[in-house]
């Protein structure tokens, strides 16, 4: 069975006025669907492919075909790093981590100020498209920020998710322009921290999550 875009999980205008209605229709119904349906096009004449999840080939990239990986990097990437990203956005609720996370990131990082900081940075100096992220190191146990080009995932780093940030232009350019600080200072409003704690919390029980 072919990807399918899976549907926003709260309206176009949820995220008001940090991210505008308008961003996140394009965003979500043109941008993410293209991914979709070019990695649709890659793996079709590979039936091996029709039933594992996008998340489980990025992770054995390197089984699938050569003729089709840095298509299935690229688009599949697109695909799993949106899918990622619409679940730990969401309508400003103020909240803060709490919990695990929170220890963690003041464990790690000194600080959740120090953490939002070095994050922000991280962000912003990234140079043209790509992702900021925050990853959990499995040997260490470990949280780290990290960034990749593209839409590469850190899925292909064998580093779990736990929060992700587009800086893609397409993320914020109506609304923002070049000005991608702006973005970055609006968008921590939209952080879904019980997302992001509780995928933390499936980490550290052990569980795979997508
Ligand atoms: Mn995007």
């Amino acid at each position: 069975m072919a990807y399918q875009l899976p549907p926003l999980p709260y309206p176009y205008d949820a995220l008001e006025p940090y991210i505008d209605a308008e961003t996140m229709r394009l965003h979500h119904d043109k941008h993410h669907q293209a991914y979709i349906d070019a990695v649709n096009k890659a793996i079709e004449p590979y039936p091996q492919f029709a039933n594992i999840i996008i998340e489980d080939l990025l992770r054995h990239l390197n089984d699938v075909p050569e003729e089709i990986r840095t298509t299935v990097r690229n688009n599949g990437g697109g695909h799993a790093n949106h899918q990622f990203f619409w679940k730990v956005i969401g309508p400003p609720n103020g909240g803060r981590p709490a919990g695990a996370l929170a220890e963690s990131i003041t464990r790690d990082f000194g600080s959740f100020d120090a953490f939002q900081s070095q994050f922000t940075d991280a962000a912003t100096k990234h140079f043209g498209s790509g992702w900021a992220f925050l990853v959990v190191d499995p040997p260490t146990k470990k949280l780290e920020i990290m960034t990749t080009p593209n839409q590469d995932s850190v899925l292909l780093h064998g580093k779990p998710g736990l929060l992700a940030c587009d800086v893609w232009e397409h993320s914020y350019y109506l609304k923002y322009q070049n000005r991608r600080p702006e973005y970055l200072k609006a968008w921590w409003n939209v952080v879904n921290w019980p997302v992001v704690s509780s995928r933390y919390e499936h980490f550290l029980e052990g569980k795979q999550q997508l």
